[in-house]
């Protein structure tokens, strides 16, 4: 599964050089020359991930990080600040405000791809290749195969998606809300009647083996995925 990565740059030949490397290596780019532009994106659908460059025309990089993080809806979405400045006190600045990395230019390649793959394994791992597993279930983004116990399952790609997030995000009580928001993307118009829908289907398909007891109902909450027995 590639992240989608929102890139607020202002300098053309930068932008388009970490466009082009992050596409080629399976992500899916959006672009903004401004922090206008890119609050706008952001209000549109949230990205997996910001690569936002420090200085910029009108608002800067670190004023749009601090409004991100201001806001409920954009509070996680994790941010990797870039800059032509070494100095440590922008570093501080930075990260104060809650960026989650920081790399200054000039960059590798190399060392940008790995930058954002050790942050969206930190704070996005559903949007990470990386297989899970959890109690005999194994879920493989890379091959989209579920085997439980070692038999496959079959998923519609939305159960895949459900199962996906709550795998990657367990011991964790989701509300429906949030759900949708997580799995269908948000701004989409779905009734949250739909969740119950798509959990139940999930869970037949895991019954044979028992995995079905690993998808929780926390009665007035939501869902919740739990190796742990419900007491
Ligand atoms: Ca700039």
């Amino acid at each position: 599964m590639a992240a989608q990565i929102l890139v607020v740059e202002d300098e053309p030949a930068i932008q388009e050089l970490v466009a082009v490397n992050l596409t080629r290596a399976g992500h899916d780019v959006i672009r903004a020359a401004d922090a206008e532009t890119a609050l706008r994106l952001v209000r549109e659908a949230l990205p997996d991930l910001v690569l936002l460059d420090w200085m910029l025309p009108g608002m800067s990089g670190v004023e749009l990080a601090r409004r991100l993080r201001t806001e409920e809806r954009t509070r996680a979405v994790p941010i990797i600040m870039l800059t032509a400045r070494g100095a440590e006190q922008d570093k501080v600045a930075g990260l104060e405000l809650g960026a989650d990395d920081y790399v200054t230019k000039p960059f590798s390649t190399r060392e940008l791809l790995a930058r954002i793959k050790a942050v969206l394994r930190r704070r996005a791992p559903e949007a990470t290749e990386d297989a899970v597993e959890v109690g005999g279930l194994r879920l493989d983004p890379a091959t989209h195969r579920v085997t439980a116990g070692g038999a496959p399952v079959t998923l519609g790609p939305t159960e895949f998606r459900l199962l996906h997030f709550l795998m990657t995000h367990p011991e964790r009580v989701h509300s429906r809300a949030q759900l949708l928001d997580q799995v269908w993307g948000d701004h989409v118009f779905v009734e949250e009647r739909t969740v119950d829908v798509h959990i139940r289907r999930l869970r037949s398909a895991l019954e044979a083996t028992g995995h079905d007891a690993l998808v929780q109902t926390v009665r007035g909450a939501g869902y919740r995925f739990s190796a742990q027995t419900v007491g």
